[in-house]
């Protein structure tokens, strides 16, 4: 089959021919029809992660359908539509059995022993690595089943892919993770693909005044069309002042989707007393956080990092299909460009465009 494959960190991605093992235990083979491009493998494939060595098949925002089933799959059949997630629990360690999926202590259940079962993907023999147990960039995926949730077939293929990822962790951060209340007031700094998804769940919420802060207009302007009531742009206004003042006095939870220590020293400054500070995003390097203790103490602020949204796919997804399908989560306009699979260097290019929110491949 064919699959984006990259070689050396920093190479891009080029269409290969790749050998896809048969499932088993229980594995689940999905036909892949829609897969976005998420900063994250962006980040992995131009970055040494110990857990993704190239050569590798990166794509996590993944959609498609069943073809076949490992002998002990028990949730999916032949024509079930699913969407896949990085988020690789066990079901059964105390933090499973808690609902807290996300802390799964056992993450590694879900991915093959190679020395008993053989490597999911190879090329002339070869092992590749499989990019977060997933390896969407690719005609079809071999993926545990506790990494796919079935969707309803009349959601299209590519918002349902971004289920997956940008939206479960920028709604789950705002739903899950700060349980935001009707009425309160909530900051975004960064509205690219998973900020305007924390704008928009800030809306379904009931969230009263929603500020996104970014540094480009027109990522600013669609922020507004997805809940935001108003927008700072920080590379021209000192946007703590700007929040401050807007919400008398700054707002009860302040999101980073950018994940830079200055973002969340903003975060923690447009926050109000008793407010809520929440590490969504890392940017590569990250960095460390200078925190004034006895300013945490009078203020009693809280920071919390968030990964994938507090989310537990199998409950979370169905719920976003749900609110899709009914008209409040609006995910038409993140799918702002549709590519092919030879085109994911071109497609992150795009991503730059300020007017591009997310970028799925939909033809393999
Ligand atoms: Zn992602
Ligand atoms: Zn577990």
């Amino acid at each position: 089959m064919r699959a984006a494959v990259v070689d050396v960190l920093g190479g891009g991605f080029a269409l290969q021919d790749v050998d896809l093992a048969e499932p088993v235990g229980r594995e689940v083979l999905v036909e892949v029809r829609a897969s976005g491009l998420c900063h994250t493998d962006l980040t992995v494939a131009t970055h040494a992660f110990a857990d993704f060595p190239p050569p590798v098949v990166l794509g996590h925002e993944v959609a498609g359908v069943v073809t076949a089933v490992g002998p002990d799959a028990r949730a999916f059949t032949p024509g079930d539509h699913v969407v896949g997630c990085l988020v690789q629990w066990c079901g059964e360690c105390p933090a499973c059995l808690d609902g807290r999926v996300y802390q799964c202590g056992r993450p590694g259940t879900t991915l093959r022993d190679p020395g008993r079962d053989g490597p999911r993907l190879s090329r002339d023999g070869r092992p590749l690595t499989q990019g977060m147990g997933l390896g969407g960039f690719a005609e079809r995926a071999l993926v545990h089943e506790n990494q796919l949730t079935s969707v309803p077939r009349r959601l299209p293929f590519p918002q349902a892919a971004l289920l997956g990822c940008g939206v479960l962790t920028g709604a789950g951060s705002v739903l899950n993770g700060a349980r935001v209340l009707p009425g309160e007031t909530v900051a975004v700094i960064g509205a690219g693909g998973v900020g305007l998804n924390a704008v928009g769940a800030a809306r379904i919420a009931g969230a009263s005044r929603v500020v996104a802060v970014d540094v480009r207009d027109g990522t600013l302007r669609r922020a507004r069309a997805f809940g935001a009531t108003d927008v700072v742009n920080s590379a021209t206004t000192d946007a703590v002042a700007a929040v401050r003042e807007l919400t008398g006095g700054g707002v009860r939870h302040a999101f980073d989707i950018v994940g830079v220590a200055a973002t969340t020293e903003q975060a923690l400054r447009m926050t109000a007393p008793g407010g809520g500070v929440y590490v969504v995003g890392l940017a590569a390097g990250g960095g460390d956080l200078r925190l004034s203790l006895p300013r945490l103490l009078l203020e009693q602020k809280r920071i919390q990092g968030l990964i994938m949204g507090a989310g537990n796919p199998r409950r979370d997804i169905p719920r976003y299909a749900d609110l899709y399908l009914r008209g409040h989560l609006n995910l038409d306009d993140l799918v702002s460009r549709r590519i092919a699979l030879d085109g994911i260097d071109a497609g992150y290019a795009a991503l730059q465009d300020p007017e591009v929110a997310r970028v799925v491949v939909t033809s393999f």
